[in-house]
């Protein structure tokens, strides 16, 4: 168990690492002011990759089995902590570690062709691209990169091992399912293989609490137009709807361990 903020670990299966606490995206939704952090200006300082993982090794045990989460309380893709974040990536590419990261910047393909050598199988790395409203960025999320510009991640999956899933999450109230066309131009112009539907984190005790925090302050708090938004997906054709992030994960981990038997 570790909890340091920039880490954090309930036990060997997972481990959330952050380069830096806080964001500037202005997320009306977000949950970090109610864990602590600044979501509106202010970050605290990077800390460099080589000291987390000097500090993992030494605190944590854990195998090439952990999944790693990148980014909780940050955007793991500002500029100011994103060469870190390439680091740790390289780094547990070559442990053999499965990644996952999360973002509403636009990654594109130059900045992560780095990684193609280090990627064991397809989806020992996969990018989450967050998107909870696409007519309603400039309201909800205004310090975010466009929908239209974090979206042109996608262009990753064209020409690397890497999956990049749309990750409808959290879903607003009436906000989220009036974009649903939008969403469904999006699937097709990139030929969208996975979207995550996802529920907000709420103070509303339910029966999961989130998965980076042991304070039990925040949980699930699921609303019943995601089910509306994932009937609505599940009519077009291939494309795998998910509800977890690491539903995901776990699907790209077993492909891959299927073809290895
Ligand atoms: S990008 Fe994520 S961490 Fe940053 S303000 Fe938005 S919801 Fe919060």
């Amino acid at each position: 168990m570790i909890d340091t903020g920039y880490l954090f670990s309930k036990d060997s299966s997972r481990i959330f690492i952050n380069t830096c606490l806080g964001c500037t995206g202005q997320c009306a939704y977000c949950y970090l002011g109610k864990m602590g952090y600044d979501n509106k200006r202010t970050v605290s300082p990077v800390k460099k990759a080589e000291d987390l993982i000097q500090e993992l090794e030494e605190k944590v045990k854990f195998s090439k089995e952990t999944l790693i989460t990148l980014g909780c309380f940050s955007e793991c893709w500002d500029e100011n902590n994103k060469q870190e974040t390439i680091k740790l990536i390289k780094y547990f590419l070559k442990r053999g570690n499965q990644i996952q990261l999360s973002t509403k910047k636009q990654v594109s393909v130059q900045e992560i062709e780095q990684f193609k050598d280090l990627i064991n199988y397809l989806g020992q790395l996969v990018i989450l691209v967050s998107s909870a409203t696409i007519s309603g960025w400039k309201e909800f999320e205004k310090g975010t990169d466009s929908p239209e510009k974090r979206f042109k991640t996608f262009e990753v999956q064209k020409s690397l091992p890497i999956p990049t899933v749309l990750y409808m999450k959290p879903v607003l109230k009436s906000v989220t399912i009036r974009d649903v066309d939008l969403y469904k131009q999006v699937i097709k112009a990139y030929n969208l293989h996975d979207i995550v539907v996802g529920s907000i984190f709420g103070e509303k005790e339910t029966d999961e609490t989130v998965h980076f925090s042991n304070k039990r302050e925040l949980f699930y708090n699921p609303i019943s137009e995601e089910t509306t938004i994932k009937q609505s997906l599940r009519q077009i054709n291939g494309l795998r709807v998910f509800s977890r992030s690491t539903e995901a994960m776990h699907f790209y981990k077993e492909k891959y361990k299927e073809e290895e038997r």
